[in-house]
């Protein structure tokens, strides 16, 4: 017997905050953002209520219930299959007539039904009003008027649900046409004509305003790129002052931590692995991960509250489409600007397999969180200068902004030659909305972007530090003969690297980055200077000057961060990669496509700047 007192389902066509609806009543922080498509499996969760407990189904976002799409059929099959004692709709009052076709649709296969009216605020500012009561009436089942982010309507929702009484009905064969549909839209205008009352008589004026510059052919992409450049730029110079307080803060810890462990007398063997293999390496991906995630996030997620995200992909779509892709690549980039392997699950929003197949292919063109702060600190040192100035930081975001969209343009490159060659096919069409412009939340905003991105990826380095720190530690210190097993590894790699503008040191250090990029100089760092641990990176001009000991030129610093920009995937992203194509053909590919452009062309930039 199941423990809970009712089941139910929460629908709903994209966009209307029924995830937001979702996470109001079970408590648990699903990502909300605004675009559709985003809610892709069915997620679950329980909801208490005077002590009773009730089980959730948050539904993916759809139009109606008699497409083709995956998720669609996902929605469909569960209203159908009737395992569940009631039904929530949610609806945008904004644009209510359009949501109503499937309410019109869910209550044609059963009345066990309560609709919600989200976004009731919204319709206020606009205002829309409707007439709850009246539509309750022709609908016949409970309407609920509601802002879910500001929790008005949940109690209400909740008690609803408590004291629903679920109708005995058929089951309801799947028979429909083409009409039927017709007749929902017809059925759900009529009705709208009779309960939404627009006292204003273009509600949505403002939004198309802002939308003839943003999506304009000539403004758009420009201004898409100074808004990204902007992005990068508070990121930069935020994250300098940040990562100096960490440093000091954690390197300072970490030694008062070694004082402790050699007085209480713990074997210095076991101090040094601890120390200067695991903490070290840990603090260094702590101290220069943290702060640009810290600062990047939020604004991202800024610009994916106001709605601005599908703008970038409605700006890309025609380009995309000419590279044979699908234009919800720009989101699933656009998400791997933060993480590739949250990138590579957020392709599950594009239909079409052969389009997500490219889209996953190349997603890790876009370089994540983890490869950001290695790009700045190179360009720092070898290319801005350390004086500081805000000169040099536009200089700086020019030039990060120029690797971004060499990145972006090897996306549409490899993206068409894949949709010519091994994924072969026609850009399928797709509808993408256009939401309203909100009023962004900054609180939420803050709060989602440090727990639910900073904080997970975040941990998720952590994991992967720690034990490669003491691996690293191991390889460093361990010796066959004179050599550590780090330099023989280093030096057997030396010539090959070399033809593609790097150098053993860098290749190795790449490789050993496999589990997170991040921990790619400080290993470049302590090989250099033979130290056998991580040092602390106290003085970008002392930092450059090893660097250059060790035959660093401007070339090698370009070949690293195109390297950086375009080789294998990181652990994490490869094993999802794998989860989501089922296939180690496809993971395999995905890794040796990046790998191999990005040694074409760092062996283009050495041979041509060496002739
Ligand atoms: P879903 O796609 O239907 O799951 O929608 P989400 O729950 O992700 O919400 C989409 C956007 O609408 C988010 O930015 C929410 O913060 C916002 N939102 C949700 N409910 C409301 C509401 O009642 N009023 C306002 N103003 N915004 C809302």
């Amino acid at each position: 017997m199941s423990t809970y007192e009712k089941i139910i389902g929460l629908a709903g066509n994209p966009n209307v905050g029924k995830s937001t609806v979702f996470n109001e009543l079970t408590g648990l922080h699903q990502h909300t953002g605004n675009w559709s498509g985003k809610t892709v499996g069915n997620t679950s969760g329980e909801m208490e209520y005077n002590n009773s407990k009730y089980l959730i189904y948050d539904l993916p976002g759809t139009y109606s219930l008699y497409t083709n799409l995956a998720e669609e059929k996902v929605a469909q099959d569960f209203v159908y299959a009737k395992e569940y004692d009631v039904m929530i709709v949610v609806c945008d009052a904004v644009c209510l007539e359009r949501n109503l076709s499937l309410v019109l649709q869910v209550l044609d296969v059963t009345k066990n039904v309560i609709v919600c009216v989200n976004l009731i605020d919204e319709a206020e500012k606009k205002k829309i009003k409707i007439d709850l009561k009246k539509l309750s009436k022709i609908l016949d089942v409970k309407v609920i008027g509601m802002s879910a982010v500001n929790k008005i309507g949940i109690d209400e929702l909740k008690e609803c649900i408590e004291k629903f009484e679920k109708k005995n009905e058929e089951n309801k064969e799947k028979t429909f046409c083409e009409n039927d549909m017709q007749d929902f839209i017809n059925k759900s205008e009529e009705i709208c004509k009779e309960v939404v009352h627009f006292e204003k008589s273009d509600c949505n004026e403002r939004d198309r305003k802002i939308d003839r510059i943003l999506t304009n052919k000539i403004t758009g992409i420009p201004i898409m790129l100074l808004l990204l450049g902007l992005i990068l730029w508070i990121t930069i110079i935020g994250a300098n002052y940040l990562s100096d307080i960490l440093f000091d803060a954690l390197f300072f810890v970490g030694d008062k931590i070694e004082g402790l462990l050699n007085n209480i007398g713990v074997p210095l063997i076991i101090v040094d692995a601890l120390i200067s293999g695991v903490y070290r390496v840990l603090a260094w991906v702590v101290a220069v991960m943290l702060p640009p995630m810290a600062i990047f996030f939020p604004l991202f997620t800024l610009l994916e509250d106001i709605g601005y995200l599908p703008r970038i992909a409605f700006n890309l779509d025609p380009i995309f489409k000419k590279c044979g892709a699908c234009g919800k690549q720009a989101l699933t980039m656009c998400m791997g600007f933060g993480c590739n392997a949250c990138g590579v699950t957020g392709c599950r929003i594009i239909n079409s397999t052969r389009e997500k197949l490219i889209a996953i292919l190349t997603n890790v063109f876009v370089p994540c969180n983890g490869r950001f702060p290695m790009l700045i600190s190179i360009i720092t040192m070898f290319f801005v200068g350390t004086s500081g100035g805000l000169l040099s930081s536009i200089y700086g975001v020019v030039i990060l902004l120029g690797i971004i969209l060499f990145g972006i343009f090897m996306t549409f490159l490899v993206s068409k030659i894949l949709s010519k060659t091994i994924l072969k096919g026609e850009p399928s069409s797709f509808i993408l909305e256009l939401p309203p412009y909100r009023k962004p939340q900054i609180l939420k905003i803050i709060a989602r972007s440090m727990l639910d991105r900073t904080l997970f990826v975040l941990g998720r380095a952590v994991c992967v530090a720690a034990p490669a720190g003491l691996v690293i530690w191991l390889l460093a210190n361990i010796t066959i003969g004179d050599a550590t097993i780090l330099t023989l590894c280093t030096q057997f790699l030396d010539s090959f690297a070399r033809i593609i503008g790097l150098d053993g040191v860098i290749l190795m250090a790449f490789i050993l980055g496999l589990p997170a990029n991040e921990i790619v100089v400080p290993i470049i760092l302590m090989s250099y200077m033979a130290t056998g641990e991580i040092v602390e990176m106290s003085n970008v001009v002392e930092l450059k000057n090893i660097l250059v000991q060790n035959g660093w030129t401007y070339v090698t610093a370009l070949c690293t961060m195109i390297f950086s920009l375009m080789h294998w995937p990181c652990s994490t992203t490869c094993i999802t990669i794998k989860k989501e194509t089922g296939s180690w053909k496809w993971t395999f590919l995905a890794m040796l496509i990046p790998t191999l452009v990005g040694m074409a062309v760092c062996f283009l930039i050495r041979s041509i700047v060496n002739n």
